[in-house]
């Protein structure tokens, strides 16, 4: 029987299919003593769990080819180790349990490499796995990681790292739901980028059972769960009388009076591009440049890589703007080279801006890189730095810039409340301003951006939220320089409205939410968005900011 569920619906569209699990990471398995006559049976559960770990990974390299299928055959002989395997026979002949055998003998390897030099250290991770997905099997938990299914799927996840992400398969995920996260989480960030629908918050997804059927209202936040044949024909007819509205839609963004308010997109690097330039992109608003840093824990990508990366991202916007973020590493998207592994609340750390100037090597070559990469386009290349605290700040970033002999506008983004409420100064050294409503919220807030349960406060249409973008955007016009949206509550149509209402002067969203965006703001004239921006601040909570707005534009 259909039953509801209800989070909040941070990714448009209708998802209908059966959920997969993402494996979470392996527990370290209790250290129980097994009786000895059970040892014979425990030994075969170990070797029949190694024997069906290696031949999954060969199926899986044969279906994967190329230089998967190498890494793939090297982790599946990885698992077959004799000496592996025998230290694991060992273990259960003196009282361990099969997963725990196999968990300490892998820890015992794992020692070994770590210490035997800089190529079989770099093996480490891929034994880890190995190891994760035998304890996985003994203990008939989900595998780690990215479910392995040949058929698309509804994702389940507790919530998803930017590293997790990048393993997903985009022609296989239907669409997200996950337990924790707010609006403004990775989760929801990906799922916008991927354009499938997504619902996070939701209290007990994890116990969704592996194989359900379920329809996802990215719009709603509404889960039906084994929905019968008549909501299926609704949610079917829904999504497409969307589609065929937001097909109508094409060009630059602009309000109904003519009043142009750029419409840009947020990528991760070159793979999201084509959807960029499909939804009709008027450029890049935000280029995530970390996304390029995930690849490999241990090093930055060299400078040539970042050159072909960068390029392939100018050269989709000729005559175009780009605007790419400098390295954003740490809190949410941890960089094990770079971020402290000892600071109490990352967050209030050592993170973006502060890692680069603590690493200027690293912020130097990606600078170079980009001086690099937009020679010779004629795009308008700017770049921009993540979380300005200060004039201080956004000093030192002009400074790298200049002595990068970069040819660029160089911006900073606003994600801290100190960079609103002193934006004027900050401009003093910057040409633009991005406001990276995200971050901003979740410090204006104190509100963990990761966490399901604070979600409310992660609302972008709070009140106080909406003062900091009014005192940046004020800022902005008094100094006669630009300051845009990149944060997820650009990707909100109405809040789009709200947010040209206050003097936004561009919003950058994933692509997938520009045809909204674009047909809503078509509909009002820059004077209703003023008054609808002024209804929504004049009120005391996100809700009633939403309802005023919607208010002012609805005519009521
Ligand atoms: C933000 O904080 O709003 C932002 C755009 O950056 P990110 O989401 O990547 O932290
Ligand atoms: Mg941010």
């Amino acid at each position: 029987m259909e039953t509801t569920l209800r989070g909040v619906g941070v990714s448009h569209g209708v998802a209908i299919g059966e959920v997969r699990h993402m494996g979470t990471a392996v527990l370290e398995p209790p250290a129980k003593q097994i009786p000895a006559d059970e040892a014979p049976r425990e030994q075969a559960r170990a070797r029949q769990a190694v024997e069906a770990v290696a031949n999954d990974l060969i199926a899986r390299g044969n279906l994967a080819g190329g230089e998967a299928q190498a890494v793939l055959e090297a982790q599946a002989l990885m698992a077959q180790d004799p000496e592996l395997v025998a230290d694991v026979e060992r273990r259960i002949a003196v009282g361990s349990s099969a997963e725990r055998a196999v968990y300490d003998a892998f820890a015992s390897y794992r020692a070994l490499l770590a210490n035997a030099g800089e190529y079989l250290a770099g093996r480490v991770a891929d034994l880890d796995d190995v190891r994760n997905r035998i304890v996985a099997r003994l203990l008939g938990v989900p595998m780690p990681g990215v479910p392995d299914s040949d058929e698309p799927y509804v994702l389940i996840a507790r919530d998803l790292a930017p590293a997790d992400t990048a393993l997903l398969d985009p022609s296989l995920v239907l669409g997200f739901v996950t337990e924790e996260g707010g609006p403004t989480s990775h989760s929801a960030i990906l799922a916008r980028a991927l354009g499938v629908p997504a619902v996070v918050a939701l209290p007990g997804a994890t116990e969704l059972v592996e194989g359900t059927v379920v329809a996802v209202d990215g719009s709603t936040g509404d889960i039906y769960v084994d929905p019968d044949k008549d909501r299926r024909a609704e949610l079917a007819k829904a999504a497409e009388e969307r589609r065929a509205a937001l097909a109508a839609t094409s060009g630059p963004g602009a309000t109904s009076d003519g009043h142009k308010v750029p419409l840009l997109a947020n990528v991760g690097g070159p793979a999201d591009v084509e959807a960029a330039v499909k939804a009709g992109a008027e450029g890049v608003g935000l280029f995530r440049t970390e996304f390029l840093f995930l690849d490999d824990s241990k090093n930055a990508p060299s400078e040539e890589m970042q050159v072909e990366a960068y390029r392939q991202v100018l050269e989709a916007f000729p005559e175009g703007r780009v605007v790419v973020r400098v390295l954003d590493a740490g809190a949410d998207k941890p960089l094990e080279f770079l971020t402290p592994a000892d600071e109490p609340n990352p967050a209030l750390g050592v993170r973006g801006l502060r890692t680069l100037l603590a690493h200027p090597d690293v912020l130097h070559t990606q600078l170079r890189a980009l001086a690099t990469a937009a020679e010779g386009l004629p795009v308008y290349l700017e770049v921009m730095a993540p979380m300005v605290a200060d004039r201080v700040d956004a000093k030192a970033f002009a400074d790298a810039c200049r002595a990068a002999g970069l040819h660029a506008k160089f911006g900073a983004m606003v994600e801290i409340p100190s960079a609103a409420l002193r934006a004027r100064s900050i401009l003093q050294e910057v040409e633009f301003l991005s406001l990276g409503t995200n971050d901003l919220a979740q410090y204006t807030f104190a509100a963990d951006r990761q966490i399901g349960s604070v979600s409310r406060l992660q609302d972008p249409w709070q009140p106080a939220l909406l003062d900091l973008v009014a005192a940046a955007a004020d800022a902005a016009r008094a100094e006669g320089k630009s300051c845009g949206v990149c944060g997820e509550a650009a990707s909100d149509p109405l809040l789009a409205c709200v947010l040209t209402g206050l003097g936004v002067t561009s919003l950058s969203m994933g692509a997938a939410s520009i045809p909204y965006v674009r047909a809503t703001l078509a509909k009002y004239t820059l004077a209703q968005c003023e008054r609808a921006a002024a209804a929504a601040r004049a009120t005391d909570t996100a809700d009633e900011a939403r309802r005023a707005a919607q208010a002012v534009l609805s005519g009521e």
